[in-house]
């Protein structure tokens, strides 16, 4: 594949060497985004913090169409305008707007009341709050299942299940009942946040294009224009379409993500690991890593080898998986320190890889064993 980005600026063309690799290590659609995840230790989170999120969207789908049929409407007295804006709204604002928009006599809406009913459905829907004990909820049970990993070579399905149902509640439970390793401790904190950030911006993101959508069609029917209308129907439903995906490509990196730096993190120094990449649509450089054994070495290790050690925290954010780079000189190569290593977690987003340990010193009995132990 050639491409002359010799033109573009340094900036503009180091991004489309990335979004090429990027495309290269992505999903394209209809291969294998939907698949039970590889790992059984994780399979079950990724499915349930999918179908939660799932089911958030469509409730958002479903009451959109409604208000735009003006099924919604309720004919009794009408409502003042409540402030809206894009802070974050308590429940009492939630329900004043849903009653202001309610009672407005459906010819009476403004543009600046449609871009209100997608402000309101997703405040409803997908509130800050909820996504971010989502996301606390993810980064915790996975970690720990990376944890249950480090201990137990298999699992089945039915043995999965009783582990999550046995869960303590909570980090804080967790801490209290088991124990957690200051590098597990640390990475579920990071690996929280990562995921909050991740679902908020995904629920964000959805507000703008959604507001923009309905104006555009709210436009298409003012001027009378029904191949446009219906175009613009369509365009924002497939919208729905990509935020399912996007919401299933969180799941599955960060399960996936958390479970690896979790089991890692579990790791005595010196233990081996061997990389798993097996699995629909691996990249060029997931297939290359493949079969390598790695050895696990705590993060403060001073001498880290990044070609043959892993450590809590060993990811390939800020690195690059395209080999050149633009620079005001030309394409030049980049240095290995800019390039993808072996990571602990995911390698990039859509990762699928993880770990099978090969071998590793026996570790006394502790109170996650027993935990373990009861639970199954
Ligand atoms: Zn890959
Ligand atoms: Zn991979």
């Amino acid at each position: 594949m050639l491409i002359d980005i010799s033109h573009c600026c340094a900036e503009h063309a180091n991004e489309a060497i990335e979004s090429l690799f990027a495309k290269a290590a992505g999903d394209p659609p209809g291969d294998g985004i939907w698949l039970p995840h590889e790992s059984v230790f994780i399979q079950r989170l990724v499915e349930l913090f999918t179908d939660r999120g799932l089911a958030r969207i469509s409730g958002i789908q479903a009451e959109l169409s409604k208000w735009l049929e003006h099924t919604m409407h309720n004919p009794g007295p009408p409502q003042p305008k409540p402030a809206g804006g894009v802070r974050r709204w308590t429940k009492g604002e939630v329900a004043l707007t849903k009653l202001y928009l309610e009672t407005l006599p459906p010819d009476q809406f403004t543009l600046d009341d449609w871009t209100m009913v997608v402000d309101y459905l997703v405040q409803r829907y997908m509130p800050a709050e909820d996504l971010i004990e989502e996301a606390k909820w993810l980064a915790y049970r996975s970690s720990m299942m990376g944890r249950v990993q480090s201990r137990l070579d298999e699992l089945s399905a039915a043995g999965a299940d009783a582990l999550l149902a046995a869960m303590p509640a909570s980090v804080a439970a967790a801490q209290a009942k088991v124990g957690l390793t200051p590098a597990q401790a640390k990475m579920i904190e990071y690996g929280s946040l990562r995921c909050a950030e991740n679902v908020v911006a995904l629920a964000d993101e959805a507000r703008h294009a959604l507001r923009r959508m309905v104006v555009d069609y709210q436009q298409a029917l003012a001027m009378n224009d029904p191949t446009l209308r219906e175009s613009l129907w369509s365009r924002m439903f497939d919208r729905f379409g990509d935020m399912n995906r996007d919401w299933r490509r969180i799941a599955i990196t960060e399960a996936g993500e958390n479970a690896n730096q979790g089991l890692i993190a579990s790791l005595p120094e010196g233990a081996r690991v061997k990389r798993v990449e097996q699995y629909a649509n691996a990249c060029p450089f997931c297939r290359k890593i493949d079969g390598r054994v790695m050895t696990v070495v705590p993060d403060s290790s001073p001498e880290k080898d990044g070609d043959t050690m892993v450590w809590p925290g060993k990811t390939n954010i800020g690195r690059s998986a395209a080999p050149r780079k633009k620079t005001p000189e030309g394409l030049v190569d980049r240095l290995p320190s800019e390039m993808w290593w072996i990571a602990a977690g995911t390698q990039h987003p859509h990762c699928r890889g993880r770990w099978v340990v090969v071998q590793q010193d026996p570790v006394g009995d502790d109170p996650f064993d027993q935990w373990m132990a009861e639970a199954l």
